[in-house]
């Protein structure tokens, strides 16, 4: 399937001279999403991902239905002061800013093979607070997995070592 066929490139969005690559067309196309969420599970299947990690709010779009089909749990990585119960953070640097990201403190057990999901790949910023915070609970990557990898910016230099997959190339 053309999965690119289903990102809307959306100019000057949410700033001058970026151009925001929008997943929303492909989630609303119900065969397009299944077959996006079909590449990820294939991915995962054979390396006995126990739990999946992902970032709010694209990263539940991608890890939940993944987690569904490999009948293991998702645990949400979100921003500050969303969590209710005891969490653990790390503060960390995006393509437009900065920000902090907690995780439940029973979210995984140490040991235990994680999964990590988010919709895009940009700078890697987000997703190496993701890791760190998984890597602080004594949780095990084992692979991340993305729709959209935007290559230019280089995120795969910032999670050297990690196995990553990605649908879409810009
Ligand atoms: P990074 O932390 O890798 O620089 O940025 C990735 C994060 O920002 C992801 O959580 C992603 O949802 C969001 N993001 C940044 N740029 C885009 C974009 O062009 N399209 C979408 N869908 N998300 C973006």
């Amino acid at each position: 399937m053309d999965f690119k066929k289903y990102i809307a490139d959306v100019p000057d969005f949410p700033e001058k001279g970026i151009i925001f690559r929008d997943i929303s067309p492909l989630m609303a196309d119900g065969e397009a999403y299944k077959a996006a969420t079909d590449k990820i599970v294939e991915y995962a299947k054979d390396k006995g991902v126990e739990v999946i990690v992902g970032p709010e709010a694209r990263g539940f779009i991608v890890g939940c239905p993944v987690a569904y089909e490999l009948k293991i749990g998702f645990s949400p990585c979100r921003k500050k002061g969303k969590l209710p119960r005891e969490t653990i953070e790390v503060n960390y640097g995006l393509e437009y800013g900065s920000d902090v990201l907690q995780l439940h403190k029973d979210s995984i057990t140490p040991g235990q093979k994680v999964l990590i999901t988010d919709d895009l790949l940009a700078t890697g910023g987000t997703i190496a607070a993701t890791i760190e915070l998984v890597e602080k609970l004594g949780g095990i990557i084992v692979g991340c997995a993305f729709f959209i990898e935007l290559e230019e910016l280089k995120g795969r230099d910032k999670i050297k070592g990690y196995d990553i997959f990605t649908l879409m190339k810009y």
